[in-house]
């Protein structure tokens, strides 16, 4: 799910405020199995989402607000499950310094630009 909405929106650091599975029907009639609803933690920044999987396991997201990072703040969504066990692997055979350079540097610009820091530990793990 993180993963789709930050294709969409690789700027923004989401968390998720509500989800719930149904057996229902979006705008267009079609089923709809999952739906949540979340905000970007950045301070100031409106921009807030609703998505849902339909019965395709197609995700569709619709993003509402206007995205506004301050220059200095920096924010990263928290690692955990696979990703979680992954960076673990990482760390036990690579300096927490290099792998946040190296992560830095596959963030896309405008992504590094507004301070969103998803997928790079911090420097101090
Ligand atoms: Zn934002």
């Amino acid at each position: 799910m993180i993963r789709g909405l930050k294709r969409a929106n690789s700027v923004c650091t989401f968390a998720f405020r509500r989800h719930w599975a149904s057996l229902s029907n979006d705008d267009s009639g079609k089923e709809v199995l999952f739906t949540c609803q979340g905000r970007c933690i950045f301070k100031g920044c409106k921009v807030t989402f609703t998505s849902h999987v339909d019965k395709n396991l197609q995700l569709h997201v619709k993003f509402r607000g206007t995205v506004r990072h301050a220059k200095t703040e920096k924010a990263c969504r928290y690692i955990s499950g696979s990703d979680r066990e992954a960076m673990k692997k990482v760390l036990k055979r690579k300096l927490s310094r290099l792998h946040y350079l190296e992560q830095m540097k596959k963030l896309d610009s405008e992504a590094l630009a507004s301070g969103c820091r998803d997928g790079c530990p911090s420097k101090d793990v």
